[in-house]
């Protein structure tokens, strides 16, 4: 049986890896221009989409997304964390 031929990958062209995703991009940007030592979930909650129904958890989701893949790093801030760049 012959080899089925294969296509470069449609996602990544072939690289292995695919763009960040918009929303992790903007976040990651958000993180990136905090001045005072990073951010937490409800600062960027508040800075990105103050009038959103998107509740603090989306961004609680999306800074451990980018903790999870080591863009950001994260410290107690009393009963939060605050999420920097690293
Ligand atoms: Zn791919």
């Amino acid at each position: 049986m012959t080899k089925r031929p294969k296509l470069p990958c449609p996602k990544c062209d072939g690289t292995g890896k695919i763009p960040l995703p918009e929303p992790l991009l903007e976040t990651l940007t958000f993180v990136r221009a905090a001045k005072n030592g990073g951010v937490t979930a409800s600062e960027a909650h508040a800075g990105l989409y103050p009038e959103s129904i998107m509740g603090i958890t989306a961004f609680n989701n999306r800074l451990e997304e980018l903790r999870s893949i080591g863009l950001v790093e994260r410290t107690r801030c009393g009963k939060t964390w605050k999420y920097s760049a690293k």
